[in-house]
């Protein structure tokens, strides 16, 4: 790790949006790094901070985080989070 310390919802939202929008289900979602960045952003201001300090701690919290029952409702507010950005995206120019 490089920062001192890091929000281990940060680490799983980002790898949990990725695989998201890579899904049949949001095909015809726009992919740009803007939008993405912007669904990562909502989605985090939805869910609870995990911030550690070492990686021992990271790894125990991932692996507290990383449960069918916990991936389900992150699952929810990263699908709420796909479904706005897509309604009023932020990117520039990108349908003219
Ligand atoms: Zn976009």
């Amino acid at each position: 790790m490089s920062k001192r310390y890091n929000n281990v919802m940060e680490e799983l939202v980002e790898t949990l949006v990725t695989v998201q929008m890579l899904g049949p289900d949001f095909q015809v979602f726009c992919k740009c790094e803007k939008c993405r960045t912007d669904i990562i952003a909502l989605s985090l201001n939805s869910l609870p901070n995990h911030y550690v300090t070492t990686e021992e701690g990271r790894q125990n919290v991932f692996e507290r985080l990383n449960t069918k029952e916990n991936l389900k409702w992150i699952n929810k507010r990263i699908v709420s989070a796909i479904y706005l950005v897509g309604k009023y995206p932020n990117h520039e120019d990108q349908e003219k």
